[in-house]
């Protein structure tokens, strides 16, 4: 979502805070972990709605045993258990969601497929240009990874390679300029462009220039994973939608080490993966202490025409801004511009954000301030969903202290490419197979603290109030 992780600014902000309060033990009851949002009423997105009718998928109701419980069914949860599938056919597995598959942030994005490692700038700075070449690498096999299965698997998504552009304003050009140097010192594709030519390409003045990246691509997300949730029930996986996971429990049995409770049955599992992203500090307040959710969303226009499309002029509708909370600009295939910008954080890692009517119309004047040739034309679609955070800005993945539990969580925005392969990096891991890039699965415990409420939801609104 950042060009740098935003929430350093934020644990810093709020630990400083968290310190000085001191809350009394019956207050600080109150602010433990919460369970899972079962009421969230999630409604669906403008790519969910589009990409027609979904599979249909039973509710748990019954008590059932599986060699791996897959808990979540966005692109980490179901590519995970594709690759289960793909190394061991003969194990049992299952994938649970606590609503309908696919309906978190997976069918909820800006449809971006990027070769970017987020924490590439951090790695410079501290390791060195080679280092951040490397991690680039990394993730451009990632991106790579995840084409190859789109194409083998014949997922129709609407892919397509288009540029993305790091866009800044007048003031923001210096910034700009040390951000192209930086990115050629690090291995990625950066070709940098303003004056009249840039702006007439982009048809709008309120960029001054910009970055052209040509390794982007973009995708229709609710195909896209719509397509993959296909293909895992193409492979006999079961997959339980309205099945919210409400506790995971260790257990002595030596056939199933976990027993996951939902509301009516259980899964008794020798191993877990939790791929339940921004949801997951819900589920019993896990690594709650290393991850925040945090709220992003997405205001679209009807599909312009041809004509106002002619009128716009523009060649490159594909943008984003280089600032901390930045915005970003990006057109439908079916010709609707879009702009996806921030709402903040919501108490207790609550992945419910609730009306936004206010929110969203801040978005829809900003959408309008940035591309005045949408004059006249209506916004149609407004859409909100979480997205991960953590101090490090890199993925957590890998297993996690109890028995037989692994996780696949928290890609600061990023998460389309990520989700795919660290999803198929643990799978390798869970079964002790063999992958070159399993080195870089970096630890969980190095990812950094975030303090807990209210320390966290204090820090929080000053940095998104003041932007920290
Ligand atoms: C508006 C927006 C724009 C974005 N733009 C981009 C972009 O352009 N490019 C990019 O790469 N990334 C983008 N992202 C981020 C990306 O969408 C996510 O990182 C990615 O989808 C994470 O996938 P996931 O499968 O891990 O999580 P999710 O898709 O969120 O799936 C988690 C699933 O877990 C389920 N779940 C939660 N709790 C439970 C429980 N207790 N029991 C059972 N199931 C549970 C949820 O219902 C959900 O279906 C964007 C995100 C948003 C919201």
């Amino acid at each position: 979502m950042e060009r740098r992780s935003v929430l350093k600014g934020l644990a810093i902000g709020a630990g400083a805070v968290a310190a000085g309060v001191v809350l009394p033990a019956a207050v600080a009851e109150n602010f433990g972990p919460k369970g899972p949002e079962v009421d969230d009423p999630r409604p669906a997105g403008f790519w969910e709605k589009d990409a027609g009718p979904w599979p249909t998928v039973p509710r748990l109701e019954s008590d059932v045993q599986a060699d791996v419980a897959v808990i979540g069914s966005g692109i980490t949860g179901l590519c995970a258990a594709l690759t289960l599938r793909e190394l061991r056919p003969e194990l049992k597995l299952c994938v649970l969601d606590s609503h309908r598959p696919g309906s978190g942030a997976s069918s909820r994005n800006s449809g971006h497929l990027v070769a970017e490692y987020h924490a590439w700038e951090s790695i410079l700075d501290s390791q060195g240009p080679e280092a951040a070449k490397e991690w680039n690498q990394f993730s451009g096999r990632a991106q790579a990874a995840l084409l190859d299965f789109i194409r083998f698997r014949n997922i129709e998504c609407n892919l397509r390679p288009e540029p993305l552009i790091a866009a800044a304003t007048k003031g923001q050009v210096p910034a700009l300029q040390k951000l192209a140097a930086r990115m050629q010192a690090a291995g990625r594709d950066s070709t940098l462009h303003q004056g009249q030519e840039f702006q007439e390409k982009i048809g709008t003045r309120f960029y001054a220039a910009g970055i052209e990246e040509s390794s982007c691509l973009l995708m229709h997300p609710g195909k896209l994973i719509k397509g993959i949730l296909e293909r895992v029930l193409g492979q006999g996986v079961p997959v339980y939608g309205n099945s919210p996971v409400l506790k995971v429990a260790n257990t002595d049995s030596a056939v199933a080490a976990n027993l996951l409770s939902t509301p009516q049955g259980t899964v008794a599992a020798k191993q877990v993966f939790f791929a339940t992203n921004a949801y997951t500090p819900r589920l019993g307040g896990l690594l709650s202490s290393r991850m925040i959710p945090i709220h992003v969303a997405i205001v679209a226009t009807r599909p312009l025409t041809p004509a106002e499309r002619e009128r716009a002029g523009f060649l490159w509708a594909n943008l984003k801004e280089i600032q901390t909370l930045s915005r970003t600009i990006g057109l439908t295939p079916d010709h609707r511009v879009f702009l996806r910008g921030i709402f903040g954080y919501k108490s207790f890692n609550s992945c419910v954000w609730g009306p936004g009517g206010k929110d969203y119309e801040r978005m829809e004047r900003e959408l309008r301030e940035r591309l005045p040739y949408l004059e006249g034309i209506e916004v149609t679609e407004r859409w909100c969903g979480p997205v991960a955070m953590n101090v490090s800005g890199r993925p957590l993945a890998g297993a996690l202290p109890a028995k037989g539990q692994y996780i696949c969580a928290c890609y600061n925005g990023v998460g389309m490419v990520d989700g795919f392969y660290h999803g198929r990096l643990v799978a390798h891991q869970m079964l002790g197979a063999d992958h070159p890039d399993l080195k870089y699965l970096y630890p969980l415990a190095q990812a950094g603290w975030i303090p807990p409420e209210p320390g966290r939801s204090i820090g929080a609104k000053a940095f998104f109030y003041f932007g920290l």
